[in-house]
């Protein structure tokens, strides 16, 4: 027993307290939203910023151990917490995993390779990265983008000004890459450095939002999966990493080109509650709390498919196979993840 408390309130958070829970544990979410979907399932809340210091000590007080389902969490707030109870996984995963600038520099010196990329922060220095990076690229926020939000794609030098006018801060430049598939590596590491690796899903996107994940992932995603496995496991060692780390790639004809990393249990692992031994939710609780691993192997053949906006529903409650998980989240918003479908077979 004992209590995890959870910085965030989204769904994430709600499916780690649900593992939680399954495993006697409390959770306590702490919150800026009023009601988020976490709240719903978990043991207790604190509607909070993540900012006061008084409500931080009180939060630090009611937990054994503090995790993050969000990984724009500001870091100073989470060193704070780490200085006096643990926090996994480590702040300086969060430190890394926020800025898109830090994240492909340190993934470098692992051995990664990131698409071409040049720091912007001027109209001036987006002519010159575009220059040496050529066209089609994409200017993506450094900080706080998800969903392809704070992204602007370049097509044309034309097209340099407004895609300025629209990002128009810290920024990174990236090489448009041609890639084949999308594919994900989710793995869990423990305290004591064991590790434990997921099928990779193959992922599809539409307009910069997950639609499925599919495991297991075509044979041209299979034949890159051992690399970047490999290189999820330098960085996450490197980290000191404990808890599930997600890590996105682009497969190309020159192998693997990494994306981004998600410092926290992730959509592309959604696919796990239902089709694999261990979920990616257990395993973090388990990883964090200084259990034993689960056995992450796929139980079949799987897909995941998110429900956005106003996807319909109703048809999963009938499909063969198929597990419905709905958020709780109220108003179906166009770009909105409300909920999710696994079909296992
Ligand atoms: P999230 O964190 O929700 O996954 P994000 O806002 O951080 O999304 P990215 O992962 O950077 O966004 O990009 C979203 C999608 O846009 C990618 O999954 C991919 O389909 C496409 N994309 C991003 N960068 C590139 C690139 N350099 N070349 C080609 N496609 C890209
Ligand atoms: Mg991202
Ligand atoms: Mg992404």
């Amino acid at each position: 027993g004992g209590t995890i408390g959870i910085l965030g309130g989204g769904q994430l958070g709600r499916m780690l307290a649900v593992a939680a829970a399954q495993l006697g544990y409390r959770t306590h979410i702490l919150a800026p939203e009023r009601d988020s979907v976490a709240a719903q399932t978990a043991s207790s809340l604190t509607r909070a910023d993540y900012h006061n210091r008084i409500v931080l000590n009180d939060f630090a007080e009611q937990c054994d151990v503090v995790t993050y389902e969000f990984e724009n969490v500001a870091v100073g707030p989470v060193e704070w917490l780490a200085a006096r109870i643990p926090v996994h996984p480590a702040p300086a995963a969060l430190r890394v995993a926020q800025d898109r600038i830090a994240e492909k520099a340190f993934v470098e010196t692992v051995g990664g390779r990131p698409a071409p990329w040049a720091a912007v922060d001027s109209e001036h220095a987006l002519t010159a990265a575009l220059a040496r990076i050529g066209t089609p690229a994409i200017l993506k926020t450094t900080r706080m983008g998800y969903d392809g939000k704070g992204q602007a794609l370049i097509r044309t030098i034309g097209e340099a000004a407004d895609a300025w006018t629209t990002i128009g801060g810290p920024s990174v430049l990236e090489g448009f890459i041609r890639f084949e598939h999308e594919f994900s590596i989710l793995i869990a590491r423990g305290h004591d450095g064991a590790t434990v690796r997921y099928d990779p899903p193959h992922n599809v996107h539409h307009a910069s939002i997950l639609r499925t994940s599919t495991v297991p992932a075509p044979a041209e995603v299979l034949t890159q999966a051992e690399e970047a496995t490999a290189l999820a496991c330098r960085i996450a060692e490197k980290l000191g990493y404990v808890g599930v780390l997600a890590c996105e790639f682009f497969a190309t004809s020159d192998g693997p080109v990494f994306n981004e990393m998600a410092p926290r249990v992730h959509n592309s692992g959604h696919w796990t509650i239902e089709g694999a031994e261990t979920s990616q939710f257990e395993n973090h609780i388990r990883a964090i709390c200084g259990l034993p691993l689960g056995d992450p192997s796929a139980r079949g053949v799987v897909e995941m498919r998110n429900l956005i906006g106003d996807d319909p529903w109703q048809a999963a409650l009938t499909e063969p196979g198929a597990h419905l998980h709905l958020y709780g989240k109220g108003e179906a918003r166009p770009g909105r993840k409300m909920g999710h479908v696994t079909v296992v077979r």
